[in-house]
């Protein structure tokens, strides 16, 4: 284990952020890493715990050994580290920016004393290999000569196909925009992801041997039939990402988007031209309207501040959460606590207030005369108990507490209802009451056989390390697949990109 006395003596510490109020001037990334002498201090505040419950089935989805290279980043052997964390974890550079980690609220030190910092070390490890050079090309020494097609370059479809090749399958990789990396790429924003980062581990991928296909949208540029027929086996990574919609009077006006086209347009937008080209919707000078928490609901907080809006408002149909965890949210689940995230904080520091409020529901979007929308009418409610035994608790509307917001700019960020329908009745594969394509967690098989699926598409709205560790999963999946059925010899792979 690291220091016997390490939680002893030293306080938990995470990466520094960049002052909000100065960050927002940018796109760049917001965080400060630890010095190398307090990354190590902090990997000795592990206790190498007789059952780590960090890398349980309640912390780490893809079970990183934690309590390992928590040791090793103590002793300063950090190639030991990153080859301990590869084995568990394809991405940790993307799961160390961007996962909510789990893992730390299951940290058994966190029944007493804040948690290890277990994200920031593991962020630590992998930004160090990289610098260092300890992270190259490893192609496979032999190849297979099955043909396995990943549609979608996500985080599960690219674990898929790193897993795929190194087994030695030929692994080609389909998506439909123009750069690779799924919600990585065109999702998250560049102030938490940087996007060099992405491309840095897609460009190892191809280096390894995988072929990604851009502009390739499969069932529609490139029929799904067609790829089958040229594929030993098809992983389907497709996301989810049909948005869930406020059907609400209004809702027609112009002004109201979704949250992911418009995060979409700003980080294509700031690649291609550094925002020079104009193609995004901005916020600028607006009183933007984000509805919806959680991570997207963030981002276009960060983003719509970034560009200079008037003012933004964050409305939550639920209730604030408690600052504490509540009795029915006990160590070691996941803690569903209040949390400030970098986009609520800069627009405190840049609005002088925290954006969020809590408990309202939208009533309706207001016409500005033109067609445009210039505000929304909202009320006050409370959640009663559910009508029926196992129901959904009633939303109450509170008498006399409506109120309009201003709004030039609306985000509706409220979540996903999965795949888009195409590809499920073009390969005619069954999907599950929640319109999710339908495979056993674990089999990751489709009702078809040789397709696969895995990730959000497969089990809805999650994040980055469950679709990681779902890509892993149907990876083996396939090989279990392949191992146990006779596929035709190999053929020359007809598709070609759509555009
Ligand atoms: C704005 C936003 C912020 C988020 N922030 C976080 C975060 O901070 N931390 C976290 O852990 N999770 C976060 N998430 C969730 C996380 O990004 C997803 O859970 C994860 O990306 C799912 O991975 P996936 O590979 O299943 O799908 P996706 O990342 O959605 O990738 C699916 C890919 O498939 C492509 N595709 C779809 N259909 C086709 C087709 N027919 N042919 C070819 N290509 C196709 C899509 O274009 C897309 O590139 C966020 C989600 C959003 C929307
Ligand atoms: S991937 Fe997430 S849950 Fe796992 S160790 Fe990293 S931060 Fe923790």
């Amino acid at each position: 284990m690291g220091k016997a006395t390490g939680f002893m003596e030293f306080k938990r510490r995470v990466d520094g952020d960049r002052d909000p109020a100065q960050r927002v001037a940018d796109f760049k990334e917001f965080h400060d890493p630890l010095p190398e002498e307090e990354l190590r201090r902090q990997g000795a505040r592990c206790m190498d715990c007789g059952v780590p419950f960090c890398q349980s089935e309640f912390g780490c989805p893809v079970n990183n050994l934690i309590p390992e290279w928590n040791d090793l980043v103590y002793r300063g052997r950090w190639r030991e580290a990153i080859d301990r964390l590869h084995l568990t974890n394809n991405f940790p550079e993307f799961t160390g920016r961007v996962c909510p980690a789990p893992c730390e609220g299951a940290c058994v030190l966190g029944i007493i004393e804040p948690a290890v910092t277990i994200k920031t070390l593991e962020n630590a490890i992998a930004d160090r290999a990289w610098d260092e050079g300890w992270i190259v090309p490893r192609p496979p020494a032999v190849r297979t000569g099955k043909r396995v097609a990943v549609v979608g370059s996500g985080p599960a479809g690219l674990a898929a196909a790193a897993q795929l090749n190194q087994s030695g399958h030929s692994v080609t990789v389909y998506e439909r925009d123009d750069r690779i990396g799924g919600l990585l790429m065109y999702g998250i924003p560049n102030m938490k992801l940087d996007k060099a980062t992405v491309q840095r581990r897609v460009d190892l991928l191809a280096a390894e041997g995988v072929t990604f296909v851009t502009n390739a949208e499969i069932g529609a540029g490139v029929d799904a039939r067609q790829l089958r027929d040229e594929s030993d086996a098809i992983v389907l990574a497709t996301g989810a990402r049909k948005p869930r919609d406020l059907p609400v009077p209004g809702r027609s006006l112009d002004g109201i988007h979704f949250a992911t086209p418009f995060l979409h347009q700003h980080t294509k937008s700031l690649l291609d031209s550094n925002f020079e080209d104009g193609q995004f919707t901005s916020a600028k000078g607006k009183h933007v309207i984000v509805i919806g928490g959680g991570d997207t609901g963030n981002d276009c907080i960060g983003t719509s501040v970034r560009d200079g809006c008037a003012s933004v408002t964050n409305l939550e149909v639920l209730p604030q959460p408690p600052v504490e965890r509540a009795p029915n949210n006990p160590w070691p689940t996941y803690p569903r606590i209040f949390r400030t995230d970098y986009g609520h904080a800069e627009a405190a520091a840049t609005g002088g207030q925290d954006p969020r409020l809590y408990s309202v529901n939208v009533k309706e979007f207001i016409d500005d005369g033109n067609g445009h929308v210039k505000a929304l009418r909202l009320v006050q409610i409370e959640w009663g108990k559910p009508a029926t035994p196992g129901g959904r608790p009633e939303m109450i509307e509170i008498p006399g507490t409506e109120q309009v917001l201003d709004a030039d700019l609306v985000l509706l960020a409220m979540g996903f209802l999965g795949p888009e329908a195409l590809l499920a009745e073009q390969l005619e594969i069954a999907c599950d009451p929640r319109s999710n394509y339908q495979a056993a967690y674990g089999k990751f098989a489709t009702s078809v056989e040789g397709i696969f699926a895995a990730g959000d598409c497969r089990r809805g709205q999650s994040l980055v390390v469950w679709a990681i560790n779902e890509g892993r999963g149907a990876a083996r999946a396939v090989d279990r697949y392949f191992s146990t059925v006779v596929t035709s010899a190999p053929r020359e792979v007809a598709v070609a990109a759509a555009g």
